[in-house]
């Protein structure tokens, strides 16, 4: 256990970590284009163990989330592995997880070569693919200064007998949720169910938690893109607060409908795609024209719940990831329902966790809503915003801010 000296400790100075990230002007996303999200083909990968002739250094990608598309014997220690995204054009994210290992324990140099895009993620390594550590010191790099960031990525390690995980960022598949998701189904007034299945028929699970007469409905969603972990991270500190045993979060779930759909893109995260589902479309460009079946099956299920039984979808929060932590809303000109309550949440969060600045940015101003806060918004009155985590946010401080976040949120849509 952590004690809550500690945390108070990180807490400030994670929060001075935030304001001199903030100082480095992390501008967010330019505005959000509209592309066809119909059907594309995806090049699924050659799955099995990547064996050189003669050599006893072996390299797997066949396991949910692995990405390994080649990989090359360059001299006895220097392996250059190719990782290749699912299709293009494709959003720079690219994710790649293998396991390696060998007969004698030898220090090797790993190189990875991406075939699109820069490198962006530092390699994490595990010994059982659950309890993962980074290889380069966080802050280490600058990294929105992208331009100067090489395009191969060159990483030593010492293999041997034991698999070595070798991975973007921490795996959390389809796999881990579901487990995640059993065992919040065993909390009172919980339920999950599916509401669909992706193209390659894994399910599509919401979970139910709170007051089901309530008309006051809130909408907890994440994972639309498979590498983004840190935003998962977030998404289950928060629910984890909403479903505690607190005064608050009791009084909440009484007042409170709650539901969550932890993983929006299955196939995505299961294949290790860097963006894609296996439609090889951005599912988050979908929610205007409504080509995919995870969307769609969002989509129809709200509309069961909400519009078809007059219940009321006040809140909406969609977790990814991204270089730095920031918040995409909805341009406060435009009329909503309960205008202070974003506003209100943010400046509180800022408030309660010491040095923390947050970074926030209107990314919906009208017109069509490729993007699922923007559908919510016009189409629910939703008060709707992304909440985006960093790639490299300390792993403590992406569970404390959820944790506070969560606890204001509760309070606010109490008064
Ligand atoms: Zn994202």
């Amino acid at each position: 256990m952590i004690n809550i000296k500690t945390i108070y400790i990180a807490a400030l100075l994670l929060g001075n970590v935030a304001v001199a990230q903030n100082k480095t002007g992390f501008k967010g996303q330019g505005p959000i284009r509209g592309v066809s999200t119909v059907s594309r083909p995806v090049l699924r990968q050659w799955k099995g163990i990547f064996l050189q002739k003669g050599d006893d250094v072996y390299f797997s990608n066949d396991f949910e989330g692995g990405r390994l598309n080649g990989m090359l014997k360059v001299n006895d220690t220097l392996y250059t592995a190719l990782i290749s995204p699912e299709n293009v054009p494709i959003n720079g994210s690219p994710w790649y997880a293998f396991k390696v290992w060998a007969a004698k324990e030898k220090n090797i140099t790993i190189s990875l070569t991406y075939l699109q895009g820069r490198h962006r993620y530092p390699a994490k390594i595990s010994r059982d693919g659950l309890s993962w550590s980074s290889l380069e010191t966080a802050g280490a790099k600058k990294y929105f200064e992208l331009d100067s960031v090489p395009q191969n990525y060159e990483f030593k390690l010492k293999v041997g007998k034991d698999t070595t995980w070798v991975a973007a960022q921490e795996l959390f598949t389809s796999k881990h949720v579901s487990g995640w998701v059993a065992e919040l189904n065993h909390q009172p007034n919980t339920t999950a169910l599916q509401i669909g299945t992706s193209t390659l028929g894994k399910p599509l699970t919401v979970l139910k938690i709170g007051n089901p007469a309530s008309k006051k409905r809130i909408l907890i969603y994440g994972r639309q893109h498979p590498p983004e972990v840190t935003g998962h991270y977030a998404m289950t500190a928060f629910v984890q607060t909403l479903i505690s045993d607190a005064k608050l979060s009791k009084k909440f779930l009484k007042e409170y409908l709650v539901y969550i759909v932890p993983l929006m893109n299955p196939d995505g995260v299961d294949e290790g795609n860097w963006r894609h589902n296996t439609g090889g479309v951005d599912l988050n460009r979908d929610w205007d024209a409504f080509n995919q079946p995870e969307s769609s099956a969002v989509r129809d299920f709200l509309k069961k719940e909400i519009s078809d039984q007059g219940n009321k979808l006040v809140f909406a929060i969609d977790f990814h990831s991204t270089y730095d932590d920031i918040y995409y809303r909805v341009d406060p000109k435009l009329k909503s329902d309960n205008p202070d309550l974003i506003s209100s949440w943010l400046r509180k969060t800022q408030e309660q966790i010491p040095g923390y600045v947050p970074n926030v940015k209107s990314l919906y101003s009208g017109g069509p809503t490729y993007t699922a806060f923007s559908y919510l918004f016009k189409q629910y009155g939703a008060e709707s915003l992304v909440y985006e985590i960093g790639d490299k946010t300390p792993r403590d401080f992406i569970k404390h801010k959820g944790e506070v976040s969560a606890n204001l949120l509760m309070d606010l849509l109490l008064k």
